[in-house]
């Protein structure tokens, strides 16, 4: 897989304490928590802005929990939470996007 920008590979496991992948090593897609939902729709949108709602929606959680999920996700994995226009609804809020 090759990626232009490869996101910051240091997991915030040992900020929450929950290691992300166990020491069984299955990492299917039943296991992914928000955050890394909301990470990878977002790396796979790279250069789209979505407001919080737009992102819970598009990942199947609900506004408060992509909230939770947005926060954690720029301040742990770079990503970058400012204000504009979502890519999505259009309203001009507070956005969350992939790096570079
Ligand atoms: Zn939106």
């Amino acid at each position: 897989m090759t990626r232009p920008c490869a996101p910051p590979s240091n997991r915030e496991a040992t900020a929450t304490g929950k290691p992300e992948s166990g020491a069984d090593g299955r990492m299917g897609h039943s296991t992914m928590i928000a955050r890394d939902k909301v990470a990878a729709f977002l790396m796979a949108h790279r250069g789209r802005y979505f407001c919080e709602p737009c992102l819970g929606r598009a990942v199947g959680i609900d506004p408060s929990t992509g909230h939770r999920a947005a926060t954690r996700i720029a301040r742990a994995g770079g990503f970058v939470r400012e204000y504009g226009v979502c890519s999505e609804c259009g309203e001009s809020r507070l956005v969350t996007r992939a790096p570079c």
